[in-house]
């Protein structure tokens, strides 16, 4: 199998296992608990908070873990939202974030908030203009993705930052897809509110955490214990906490080296495809990018079918977001983007990692003009 679909998931890195084993099989006790047994418990979780504060460039009592990066979303938004009701009910966001930002804005509109989702240019970025004439007095959040799933677009994080700051608006950006990946620690973006995710560094799945600038007003969204500085209840998940922060190290420590290999890999795959398929397309080319993605439109054929195409031959690449798989929508990335509905149906998201080498990006070139030529031969699209 070649495996291209690293924006989806990632394997388990065996030193991230290794690393995780003692808290599954003895080191279970409470963290919380009194006694010397929860003690190790509490060390472990602290120690891996300090571990990962060190990567990110932060005090340790700013990082706060979680379940996932849509928990971190999640508790992002809302925590905001909550605290800042008093203040403002405006909250600004764009059109192509992840479902776990989308949909809890959609959520906190029907709790009575204003949501302006801001649109973004062809090449997939927010327009900073349009940013800044959306705030008003009564603005208490931005939510702004620092890189978009789909298309590997980077957005300008500082430069929101910056207009945030002025105004004293909270500014929460989703790192899911940089944190860890990009040699930029996530405390130096200019953020108050940081979500990152383990499953996406080599880390385990249903693991993740929430950068929250000091002074940052945040009302729990879990009630119950005190943990976590009382911003999320709930016992910590010691071994998933401890792969967390072994993950996010391993990853740190390789960024920039891994950032220019994948580069690399990325450019030749974009030359094969554009030199061996006609009318194809790579969606935000002209964008900064982060370096192990590409999202490809090609005319004519299903992107659906071209992901079944190469399953066939072994190797999985996707439409784009794995959360969206089976929805008959088309991309709302793309469509924002201004590609039609069609032309959004006909892309593939191949996304780059640890194990990929030259000969994967060849072979994965040759599949997709092999699928993309069989499929035009019998297409009706
Ligand atoms: N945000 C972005 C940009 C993502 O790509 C993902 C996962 O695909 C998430 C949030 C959700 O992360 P998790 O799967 O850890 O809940």
């Amino acid at each position: 199998m070649i495996y291209l679909d690293h924006n989806a998931t990632t394997p388990l890195d065996r030193r991230v296992l290794e690393a995780m084993m003692p808290y599954l099989e003895n080191g279970w006790g409470n963290p919380s608990s009194p006694y010397r047994f929860g003690n190790r418990s509490r060390g472990a979780v602290e120690r891996a908070r300090g571990r990962i504060a060190e990567c990110a460039g932060c005090a340790p009592e700013e990082i706060v873990f979680t379940s996932c990066g849509t928990e971190s979303d999640n508790l992002a938004l809302r925590g905001v939202a909550l605290a800042l009701r008093p203040k403002g009910n405006h909250i600004v966001t764009t059109a192509i974030e992840h479902h776990a930002v989308l949909a809890t804005c959609r959520a906190l509109e029907a709790e009575g908030f204003r949501v302006t989702r801001l649109p973004v240019d062809a090449d997939g970025v927010v327009d900073l203009g349009r940013l800044e004439r959306a705030l008003s007095p009564g603005t208490i959040l931005i939510s702004v993705m620092h890189a978009n799933n789909e298309t590997g677009v980077i957005e300008p994080v500082g430069e929101i930052a910056r207009l945030a700051r002025e105004r004293g608006i909270c500014l929460h950006t989703d790192a899911v897809q940089t944190a860890g990946k990009l040699p930029q620690p996530i405390g130096a973006l200019g953020a108050d509110l940081v979500s990152f995710s383990g499953h996406k560094i080599y880390g385990p799945k249903g693991s993740g955490g929430l950068f929250i600038r000091r002074n940052t007003p945040l009302r729990p969204v879990l009630t119950g214990g005190l943990q976590e500085n009382g911003f999320r209840a709930g016992t910590e998940n010691v071994a998933a906490i401890v792969g967390l922060a072994e993950a996010y190290v391993l990853a740190a420590e390789t960024a920039r080296e891994e950032s220019g290999r994948l580069r690399g890999l990325r450019d030749r795959l974009e030359a094969g495809v554009l030199s061996s398929i006609p009318k194809a397309t790579v969606n935000g080319a002209a964008a900064g990018r982060i370096p192990n993605t590409t999202n490809i439109s090609f005319e004519s054929v299903d992107g659906e079918s071209v992901v079944l195409g190469l399953d066939l031959e072994g190797i999985c690449i996707s439409t784009g977001s794995a959360c969206s798989t089976g929805e008959p929508e088309p991309s709302h990335v793309l469509t924002a983007m201004g590609l039609s509905p069609k032309q959004a149906q006909g892309s593939v998201r191949i996304s780059l990692g640890k194990s990929t080498r030259e000969q994967d990006v060849d072979a994965a070139v040759e599949a997709l003009a092999r699928t993309v030529v069989r499929l035009r031969s019998i297409s009706s699209v």
